[in-house]
């Protein structure tokens, strides 16, 4: 289903749409340029802030683009390190957005390094088994506007609590499209979106600091690495044979490791940069030391690094993590053999740790009262 809003958002333009649009409505297109300040370095929060601008000019603005398509609803801060943003979209959908501190030493929490997780779709139609996103499908994709909205929102918020220095662009340091969705199958929406985010009249955010995670989508990876700006890659492998990645990731029937593996590889060689493969750990299922030694071969071949990520539960399915000694018995198969291999700790560092599942919680209190 495609929505169309009453009115565009305006973090959906770019300069040249932005400019196009003004001078049909018989503006200059400079404009465009003073407007875009106002949106991403001013962050505005109301069009009357843009003294700059005739009345005129502010209201037609008012009148035809949204200034923030995604209203916070709920700001989720744990005890730890993550912070969570429920947002709604102007049909009341819900994403979430989630914003991951790392702490550096010597400075507090408000200065540490951030990483932010955005969404690119409502739920996700791939269905992989484990997911909490995915458990009621797909509603719909998320419109380019709306990806862009949910950094927006963090910088305001990022705002509120350290004041920025003047020129300082984006309130975080790194993007990570791992949250609710599956970004390859909203591609032109995504490309636009982080087209905007990489630009210098947009978020300023460099393209070797923005991650894009697939379950696998072979022709959309090759179509990725023919795109002028170098994202980086994460492949959710989560299963290195066919036979285990097919019973939890239905997306592997249509493209399975043959088709998938060098999908990827021609990505990291286009791109000269170091893929990364997440390999949740799910007790019983791909926690097998002949997993660990597939999987070793597999990262070898690609020159990737390793991300082992022990699964977290979600509300009504049954999968567990395996024990720590488990965990460190798969690390290790790898580490011997030299392996770049991370093993996620921190219960603040799950960035994923139930991305999705706030969203499912506030629909299920919504529809049961
Ligand atoms: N659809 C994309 C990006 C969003 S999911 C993808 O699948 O890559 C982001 C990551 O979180 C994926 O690696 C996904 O497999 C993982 N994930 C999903 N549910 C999880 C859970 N319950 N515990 C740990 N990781 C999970
Ligand atoms: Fe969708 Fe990714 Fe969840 Fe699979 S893991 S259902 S692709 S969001």
């Amino acid at each position: 289903m495609k929505f169309v809003p009453e009115k565009a958002p305006i973090t959906g333009e770019t300069l040249d749409s932005l400019e196009a649009r003004l001078r049909e409505s018989g503006e200059p297109a400079f404009r465009a340029k003073q407007i875009l300040d106002w949106v991403y370095k001013k962050r505005a929060k109301s069009w009357e802030e843009m003294t700059n601008l005739s009345k005129e000019l502010r209201a037609w603005l008012a009148a035809t683009f949204e200034l923030m398509p995604a209203a916070l609803v709920l700001n989720k801060q744990s005890a730890d390190v993550t912070d969570k943003l429920l947002l709604e979209l102007g049909d009341r959908s819900l994403i979430e957005t989630v914003i991951i501190r790392v702490p550096q030493e010597g400075v507090g929490l408000d200065h540490s390094r951030k990483t932010i997780c955005i969404s690119t779709q409502v739920g996700c139609a791939m269905g992989c088994v484990f997911c909490a996103s995915g458990l009621a499908g797909l509603k719909r994709d998320l419109l380019a506007g709306e990806i862009v909205a949910q950094l927006l929102q963090v910088c305001h918020l990022e705002d509120a609590r350290t004041p920025r220095a003047r020129d300082e662009l984006a309130s975080f340091d790194n993007i990570v499209v791992m949250g609710m969705g599956e970004p390859l199958a909203n591609y032109d929406a995504l490309l636009r979106a982080l087209t905007i985010v990489n630009a210098d009249w947009g978020l300023g955010i460099g393209a070797r600091r923005i991650t894009i995670s697939t379950s696998g989508l072979a022709p959309k990876i090759l179509k990725l690495a023919e795109e002028p700006i170098g994202f980086r890659l994460a492949l959710s492998l989560h299963g290195a044979t066919d036979e285990v990645r097919e019973q939890i990731m239905p997306v592997n029937k249509a493209f399975p490791l043959a088709k998938l593996l060098p999908a990827v590889a021609a990505f990291a060689r286009k791109h000269g940069r170091m893929v990364t493969l997440e390999f949740i750990l799910i007790d019983g299922i791909n926690d097998s030391l002949e997993q660990a030694r597939k999987l070793r071969d597999i990262a070898l071949d690609l020159h990737a690094h390793v991300n082992l990520i022990p699964y977290n539960t979600v509300d009504g399915l049954p999968w567990k993590r395996p024990s720590l000694t488990r965990q460190k018995v798969f690390a290790e198969v790898l580490q011997r053999s030299r392996v770049s291999v991370t093993l996620r700790r921190e219960k603040g560092h799950d960035i994923d740790a139930a991305c999705g599942q706030l969203r499912l919680k506030t629909e299920i209190e919504r529809t049961s009262g």
